[in-house]
């Protein structure tokens, strides 16, 4: 496991040989870690983003012994990464297009870490190119998809990697903070790392955690994201991403690549939760207080006294997600 120096106590010495090279035992410098055997014994995971202890430090070798995790503020499970403070959750206008249900999905998802979260939209140029040439027929399917998306109670960024367009916006969101990219294959997230972090090769990331390969040390992961080839056939693009890293952005904070996301498992949801990651619903209850669904249970299907009616456009969606979840409650 690869760990970032961020301080060092005063009374630690990390020079008493006048031996080491240079830039050894700062801050920024990176250990590779082993974890102690007392946190495997109390079943402590160390997860990517964790802020941790470090004793027995060979600052020689760059190594140590991760003796400790402090608490977290977040943790997102499906991958596992601590402390984040923002999720961005990247689709693209095209190639592929937008499905409303997938995107409905990994909204719900996002939603039930409680993480706040920015809904962007990438490759906008694509349409308002066609729109150039075209009529405006693609440009009408950008603001279509603003009040479409507005009406679920989103604010969506359109931006585009290939234009920049957006860039500056989320570079601000994202600046001092951990943020993760979700999103399909495809839409742009790798891309949309290597445009944020100015394709610049800094040393810095915290890497997956069964990465105890001395032989990484000196390759270059940091290297950019792969960047995946869209296929023709199917508009969508090849999984490429390798790896779970936590990289580093130019001004502050740290930004995660988390393929584990591009399917939602919804394991954190349950069948009386689900309502409220959907905030066009959470909405309407929170507008109708004090007034409340007649049982505490409602789950909106039509119940005696509820006051969520099907007039809704997610509404089947919800349906759908309903049905799945308590078809896995059942079988727990
Ligand atoms: P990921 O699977 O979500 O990480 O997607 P990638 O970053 O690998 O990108 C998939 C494809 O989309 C690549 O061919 C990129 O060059 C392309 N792509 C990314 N951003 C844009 C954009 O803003 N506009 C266009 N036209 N293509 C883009």
């Amino acid at each position: 496991m690869r760990v970032i120096v961020q301080h060092i106590p005063p009374e630690t010495s990390v020079d008493p040989s006048g031996s080491f090279s240079k830039g050894s035992g700062e801050i920024g410098v990176e250990l590779l870690c082993v974890v102690k055997a007392v946190l495997k014994k109390i079943k402590r995971r160390v997860l990517v983003g964790d802020k941790v202890l470090v004793g027995s430090i060979d600052w020689v070798d760059r190594r140590g012994a991760i003796e400790n995790v402090f608490q977290r503020k977040t943790e997102i499970l499906d991958p596992p990464v601590a402390n984040v403070d923002h999720l961005l959750v990247l689709f693209s206008m095209d190639q592929p297009k937008i499905e409303p249900f997938s995107l409905t999905r990994f909204l719900v998802e996002a939603e039930s870490t409680g993480i706040p979260l920015t809904l962007a939209l990438n490759k906008s140029e694509l349409v308002s190119q066609e729109t150039l040439k075209a009529s405006d027929q693609l440009l009408q399917e950008i603001k279509a998809w603003k009040s479409r998306l507005r009406s679920w109670a989103y604010e969506p960024i359109f931006c585009s990697v290939d234009s920049k367009r957006g860039l500056d916006t989320l570079q601000f969101i994202m600046r001092e903070q951990t943020s993760v990219i979700v999103g399909p294959s495809g839409v742009g997230k790798s891309s949309l790392i290597n445009a944020l972090r100015g394709n610049k090769h800094i040393l810095g990331a915290v890497k997956e955690q069964n990465s105890f390969d001395p032989q990484i040390l000196g390759s270059k992961w940091y290297e950019e994201q792969r960047v995946g080839e869209v296929s023709v056939r199917s508009g969508r693009g090849k999984h490429t991403t390798r790896h779970v890293s936590l990289l580093p952005l130019p001004d502050g904070g740290y930004l995660a690549d988390t393929p584990g996301f591009n399917q939602p498992s919804l394991l954190k949801v349950t069948k009386n939760s689900l309502a409220h990651h959907f905030p066009e619903i959470r909405k309407v209850l929170k507008d109708s207080e004090p007034a409340k669904c007649a049982f505490n249970n409602c789950l909106h299907l039509g119940e005696p006294g509820c006051l969520i009616k099907g007039d809704w456009e997610r509404y089947p969606y919800y349906l759908q997600l309903l049905d799945e979840i308590k078809i896995r409650e059942e079988f727990q």
